[in-house]
């Protein structure tokens, strides 16, 4: 057993944090007021290759395992605490590799190079009003029409809306194509939704992740080219919980990423601090706090690591079950973001009202990392249920 990465994987991660400290974290105050990551910012992520990344070459991307891009993962949540930018990555990343192993080459050839360029967005549109967990019981209806699907319904707490609408892309709309099927009546569809008719669309103003947007689509009587279906009709559950078991993983990384940064700023500051005439470092109260999180976020970061591991070995090597992968990438899951907001949260009370404060350097990542516990690429109690299921077996849970 060998916890080393390769001379190549060090190589990525150095030059991609060199890059994201100059490009990316000088920014991050301005993405969080702003509501947008700058598009020089999204430009440079282009052009150092991590948007899409798992795309494969002939459209831009790297093809990149899911080694690799759960390093650029940690790497962009290291470099943007607030987790806007990890959004923007990792839905790229998640989903443009389900567009470039299930989509059609017409579709494919359309919207991939654009969103490696870093033009458009890319992104998933599977929660409606009425509920995200519950994916089987989603009521958004696709069904075909000669060479069109008709889209009816609505989608909620999409990320990614504002960019999709003002700059181009979209999102695989996870829709009922034989409603009569449940869960195998489900179909995955590319939409765009700037100019399409009977597609529009509205914002949500969240906590946090200021930097990227959230927000609902509602189509209705949408015609979208049947050639926008990925994969196979009636076959989307199973493109949408692939994509998931890439997403999730990538989350866990960035959540990881973001709350070691906030560990070292907290370390910083604790170290020069003074409070009854001694640094903050010197208190064991404070000590045990710092030593404890250490802790927890290596070994949630081993965690992050393995499930990335058990991902490829299934998808790509075909070697382990996807039990193991629905194992490992349910408790990351879990277990990354409650770690990563326990001790982000904890670093903020080291600065006090300092760590309150719009002009200090980790409330932005407390609201940002807040957003996993809620739900962003499924909710807590949803990978408990996951992971009990393929411990229990179907009969007995
Ligand atoms: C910032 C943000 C961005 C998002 N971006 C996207 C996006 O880009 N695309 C997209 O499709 N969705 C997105 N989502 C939605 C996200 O996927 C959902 O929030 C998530 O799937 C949960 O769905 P819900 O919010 O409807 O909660 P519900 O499904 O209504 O669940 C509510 C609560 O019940 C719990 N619960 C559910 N089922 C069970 C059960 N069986 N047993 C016990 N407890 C249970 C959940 O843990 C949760 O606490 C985003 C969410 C947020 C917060």
């Amino acid at each position: 057993m060998d916890f080393s990465f390769s001379e190549e994987q060090e190589l990525f991660r150095s030059s991609l944090r060199e890059g994201l400290s100059k490009h990316l974290t000088p920014r991050v105050k301005e993405l969080d007021s702003k509501g947008e990551i700058p598009r020089e910012t999204i430009r440079e992520m282009a052009r150092m290759g991590i948007l899409g990344m798992t795309i494969s070459e002939e459209y831009g991307g790297m093809g990149a395992d899911m080694i690799t891009t759960t390093i650029a993962a940690e790497e962009v949540g290291r470099a943007d605490i607030t987790l806007a930018t990890a959004v923007y990555f990792l839905l790229e990343a998640g989903w443009g590799y389900i567009f470039d192993r299930y989509g059609k080459p017409s579709a494919k050839e359309q919207v991939l190079p654009r969103v490696t360029s870093g033009e458009y967005f890319l992104g998933i549109a599977s929660t409606e009003p009425g509920g995200g967990s519950d994916v089987a019981g989603e009521k958004t209806l696709a069904i075909r029409k000669g060479d069109k699907y008709v889209i009816n319904g609505e989608k909620m707490y999409i990320s990614g809306v504002a960019e999709a609408a003002k700059y181009g892309g979209g999102f695989l709309l996870v829709a009922k194509s034989a409603p009569e099927l449940a869960h195998k009546g489900m179909s995955m569809i590319y939409t765009p939704v700037r100019d399409v008719p009977g597609v529009t669309t509205s914002l949500i103003r969240n906590m946090g992740r200021e930097g990227i947007s959230t927000g609902v689509i509602v189509f209705k009587d949408a015609e979208l080219p049947a050639d926008y279906l990925i994969g196979e009709e009636n076959k989307g559950f199973y493109y949408a919980m692939e994509g998931f078991n890439h997403a999730r993983v990538l989350v866990s990384a960035a959540c990881i990423g973001a709350a070691q940064r906030v560990l070292e700023l907290g370390i910083e500051y604790i170290k020069n601090r003074e409070v009854f005439g001694q640094k903050l470092s010197k208190f064991q109260g404070v000590q045990f706090q710092l030593a404890e999180h250490y802790a927890k976020l290596e070994a949630a970061r081993a965690l992050v690591y393995k499930a990335a591991w058990v991902v490829d070995q299934h998808y790509k090597l075909n070697k382990l079950s996807l039990s193991e992968v629905i194992k490992s990438v349910s408790a990351v899951k879990w277990l990354a973001p409650v770690f990563a907001f326990d001790a982000i949260k904890e670093v903020a009370t080291w600065f006090g009202a300092y760590g309150y404060s719009k002009d200090g350097p980790v409330e932005a990542s407390v609201r940002g990392a807040f957003s996993y516990l809620m739900g962003a690429e499924g909710a807590l109690n949803v990978m408990k249920v996951l992971l009990a299921k393929e411990l229990l077996g179907k009969e007995h849970a």
